[in-house]
């Protein structure tokens, strides 16, 4: 427990209704959505940058490790406080400060959930891409902390190709500003892009400027049914290979689809093996052009049948199945483990073929779920820790999938981090000076190292 003199400390700084700890409390901020529980010993909600400021002046004066959190959804274990202390928790910093149509920029607190600010931006024909599955409930804070990606990375990338600036809040207390308010900035060193994807290592971010474009004319979304899995990774690779470039492109398999369907019952095609999900988007004409070509394209590649939403609730539709799907598949055994290993673009037939491969080796239950349009892979392994053995295969078979992925000239995680679910497994993917540099960083930047410690650096 923090002595009382401390309690005293924190408590002034951010007001008794901000500073929690309860037992429920302390429950409740202990666990993310990777889900091992560690207890902190008090949750701040801080209002304020200053107020994170003064927070980490008595943190690091009294070695208290230190965990930001937004909404706990990563799945990597990032925000689970390993070594107690306090946990800052960002849900009442959830201001939009600003939207300017002629800079193209938005500066929001870092509590501002993603779709709450993609809706704001939409109402002045603005377009914020980042789109994780989880944006309904995510925060921007925790979006840069992991450099978030989500289905519309195939033509728009990720989190950190929209973020001009920052106001990050180093472990010892000292308040910095990062980037800035242009477009083009190469003044110093990136530091914009060293506090994107750090994980809630290095500093705390308290308030983000992002880039917006203008919103596009027209969008529309086709579903491509393939009887065989293999026709439909290689489909992935034709279209990307014949300069098209879709909005996303997702791979669903016949594991995925039927868990689906078995819940929402929205007519997925059950036979398939695999379904491609297809957005376009942009001025009305070029996308109706566009999915013509594309949809002969999957035709001409062996698709079944190409289905192409006409209405808005049609579209809606395809996408729940999407959205919905790791959700579904988390709730059908005791354990849903995603990994989210990722390869070039031509590698995604093979790693589709070696996925299930290493399924059938392991006698797994494995769903192949990808943004397969940039190689992100997202294969779902189901499964019970209670069950020695299971849970024995289960590790197997992930140690596989990443040799596999480094093999095929791929990388351990596109979008949801290291944190402590994949520290085991870096060693396969990176040297060893690699690894000896960033714990340098590390040192350098808190020499106490409060800040979310336990986790990879
Ligand atoms: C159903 C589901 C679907 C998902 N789909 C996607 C997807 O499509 N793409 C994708 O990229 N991810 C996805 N995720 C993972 C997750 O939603 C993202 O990683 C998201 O960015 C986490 O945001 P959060 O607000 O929940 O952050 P948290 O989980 O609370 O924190 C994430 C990390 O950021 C750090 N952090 C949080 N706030 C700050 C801050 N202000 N300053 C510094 N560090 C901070 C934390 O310490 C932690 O290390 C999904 C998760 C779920 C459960």
């Amino acid at each position: 427990m923090l002595d009382e003199k401390i309690t005293k400390e924190l408590r002034k700084i951010v007001g008794d209704k901000n500073y929690l700890d309860t037992s429920e409390d302390l429950m409740n901020y202990s666990y993310d959505a990777f889900v091992p529980e560690a207890r902190p010993e008090a949750v701040l909600l801080p209002l304020t940058t200053e107020q994170v400021s003064d927070i980490m002046k008595v943190a690091h004066r009294e070695e208290i490790p230190v965990t930001p959190r937004g909404a706990g959804t990563n799945i990597s274990g990032g925000s689970v406080p390993m070594r107690g202390g306090v946990v800052l928790a960002f849900t009442r910093m959830n201001r939009i400060l600003e939207i300017k149509k002629e800079d193209r920029l938005a500066v929001v607190q870092p509590g501002v959930i993603n779709a709450e600010l993609q809706a704001e931006v939409e109402k002045r024909s603005l377009f914020y891409p980042p789109d994780p599955a989880s944006m309904s409930v995510c925060t921007m804070g925790g979006n840069v902390a992991e450099n978030a990606g989500g289905p519309r990375g195939v033509k728009y990338g990720v989190t950190r190709d929209y973020i001009l600036g920052l106001t990050v809040v180093l472990p010892e207390g000292q308040i910095i500003r990062v980037g800035g308010r242009t477009a083009k900035n190469v003044t110093g060193i990136d530091l914009v892009g060293f506090f994107t994807g750090s994980e809630g290592t290095l500093g705390i971010i308290t308030e983000i400027t992002c880039k917006l474009l203008p919103k596009p004319e027209a969008n529309q979304t086709m579903q491509a049914i393939f009887h065989d899995l293999d026709l439909a990774g290689k489909t992935v690779a034709k279209i990307m290979e014949e300069g098209m470039l879709p909005v996303a492109l997702e791979l669903m398999d016949s594991v995925v689809i039927n868990l689906v369907e078995d819940s929402a019952h929205i007519g997925l095609p059950r036979e398939a093996e695999g379904v491609l999900l297809i957005m376009m988007d942009g001025p009305q004409e070029s996308v109706k052009l566009q999915v013509e070509n594309i949809a002969q394209l999957c035709r001409d590649q062996g698709a079944a049948e190409v289905r192409i939403a006409k209405t808005p609730e049609e579209e809606n539709a395809l996408w729940f199945a999407r959205r919905s799907a790791f959700g579904v598949m988390a709730r059908s055994r005791p354990n849903c483990i995603v990994e989210d290993v990722t390869v070039p673009v031509s590698k995604v037939p093979t790693m589709v073929r070696e996925i299930v491969a290493i399924a059938r080796k392991y006698e797994l239950v494995i769903g192949v779920l990808a943004h397969a349009g940039d190689g992100n892979m997202h294969p779902l392994l189901l499964t019970d820790e209670r069950e020695k053995d299971e849970w024995e295969r289960t590790q197997n078979a992930i140690r596989d999938i990443v040799l596999k992925a480094a093999e095929l000239g791929g990388t351990l995680s596109g979008e949801h981090g290291i944190g402590m679910a994949k520290n085991q497994f870096l060693d396969l993917v990176m040297d060893k000076e690699t690894r000896r540099f960033m714990g340098k960083i590390k040192k350098a930047v808190d020499p106490k190292r409060i800040l979310n410690p336990g986790k990879f650096v």
